[in-house]
């Protein structure tokens, strides 16, 4: 059998790398968006990466030896913190620490090679720690959701960057502690088996990709289909799903439980003053309005139109509370941001503990019913019923 040979090795991952940077964004369409980008970037770069090792490996004089592997190191780092930024906008905002280590590890490990320029051993050991690190924190960064993800492939990318990272320390120690990798392109053991790691990791890393990209892709078709777009609060299916937990919840843990209908008043008139836009705005403004007047397990929902539902565990003083703070609310807001007032009329269906046999719909029916008399009896007021078993 043919010795391995590092040159040979490093051109098939550079390929390989390459190829999969130029066939992603064509698989994948232009219209992706950011996190598919940094995705893709971090393929091409990282090809780029072994590309200049590869031309480093077949220049072992100087100035060469030092300026190509501080250049592939310092691609490769970009190519880490692009990775990082993917998972940033698939997962949401990471930890501050993890972000800011990462980052300092993107830094120091290029740095190390200009102050360590005259000790290969030294320089080669610094930036595989540092590029250990910086691979480690960055498969932490893939642990913990933000948003509803899947987990497969969070896990999967944890594990890769894990085994990434255990190989890139390893290297670290080898440079330092043993004859066996006594500079970056050497045609050594150590290299042969980290060229190997290096290809094995990018499959299952492309892998963990595409099924994070799915999912994004899989979450925003979910997230249409149950918000609504105007607004971005739940929309009318949204509520009847989430409505029917609520009450479950209220039924089994005893809770009270309301229903507001609310609608704007004379909000055609708003329409035919300032236009649709200005209407439109008005709309966006009661929704966030609504939005920071509920808690996390309640449910703000536009039902349609100008309407609006909230679903609160409160008794019907609460409810009378929370329409106070959100007249008060939307007039102050009304006033700053579109320059006139907004106010709204409001029926209460209440029950203050939800029997076997309450449905939804004759909550809504009777918020409705409030919500009419309300009207009738001169708007910008609120009205409430309490719902038995009869
Ligand atoms: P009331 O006090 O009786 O509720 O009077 P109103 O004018 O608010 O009620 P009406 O039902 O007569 O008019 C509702 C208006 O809401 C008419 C419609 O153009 C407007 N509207 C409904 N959906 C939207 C929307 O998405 N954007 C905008 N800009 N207007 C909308
Ligand atoms: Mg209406
Ligand atoms: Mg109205």
């Amino acid at each position: 059998m043919p010795p391995l040979d590092f040159f040979s090795m490093t051109a098939v991952v550079a390929v390989n790398l390459l190829a999969i940077a130029f066939v992603l964004p064509w698989s994948m369409g232009h219209q992706v968006d950011a996190p598919a980008r940094h995705a893709q970037r971090f393929f091409l770069l990282q090809g780029l990466a072994w590309i200049v090792i590869l031309v480093a490996s077949r220049h072992p004089v100087r100035p060469w030896i030092d300026i190509l592997p501080f250049l592939a190191a310092s691609i490769s780092m970009w190519a880490l913190w692009q990775l990082s930024r993917a998972l940033v906008g698939w997962l949401g905002p990471r930890s501050l620490l993890l972000e800011r280590g990462l980052l300092l590890m993107c830094m120091a490990g290029p740095l190390g090679f200009v102050v360590l320029v005259n000790h290969m051993d030294y320089r080669l050991a610094w930036f595989s720690l540092c590029h250990g690190l910086g691979v480690a924190l960055a498969a932490c960064m893939a642990l913990r959701p933000r948003k509803r993800v899947a987990r497969g492939w969070r896990y999967m990318m944890f594990g890769i960057g894990m085994v990434m990272a255990a190989s890139l320390l390893m290297r670290s120690v080898l440079a330092l502690e043993t004859p066996w990798l006594p500079f970056f392109t050497a045609d050594s053991p150590a290299n042969h088996g980290f060229a190997l790691v290096a290809p094995f990791c990018t499959t299952l890393l492309l892998i963990a990709i595409l099924v994070a990209w799915r999912d994004e892709a899989n979450q925003k078709l979910r997230d249409m289909a149950l918000q609504d777009a105007l607004t971005g609060l739940a929309n009318r299916r949204s509520l009847e799903t989430q409505g029917q937990h609520m009450l479950k919840r209220a039924m089994r843990e005893g809770l009270p439980l309301s229903l507001v209908m609310l609608d704007l008043d004379y909000f055609k008139g708003v329409n035919d003053r300032y236009g649709h836009v200005v209407g439109d705005q008005a709309l966006q403004l009661l929704a966030r309005t609504l939005q920071k007047q509920t808690r996390g397990d309640e449910l703000a929902a536009r039902w349609g139109g100008e309407e609006f539902c909230l679903l609160v565990y409160a008794s019907p003083d609460e409810v009378q509370a929370l329409c106070m703070r959100l007249k008060s609310a939307l007039l102050l807001g009304s006033r700053l941001e579109l320059a006139f007032e907004l106010c709204f009329s409001a029926g209460c269906a209440h029950a203050e503990s939800v029997w076997e046999g309450l449905t939804l719909e004759q909550m809504l029916a009777q918020a409705d019913k409030a919500l009419y008399q309300a009207k009738h009896l001169g708007r910008s007021r609120w009205e409430t019923v309490i719902l038995s078993p009869s």
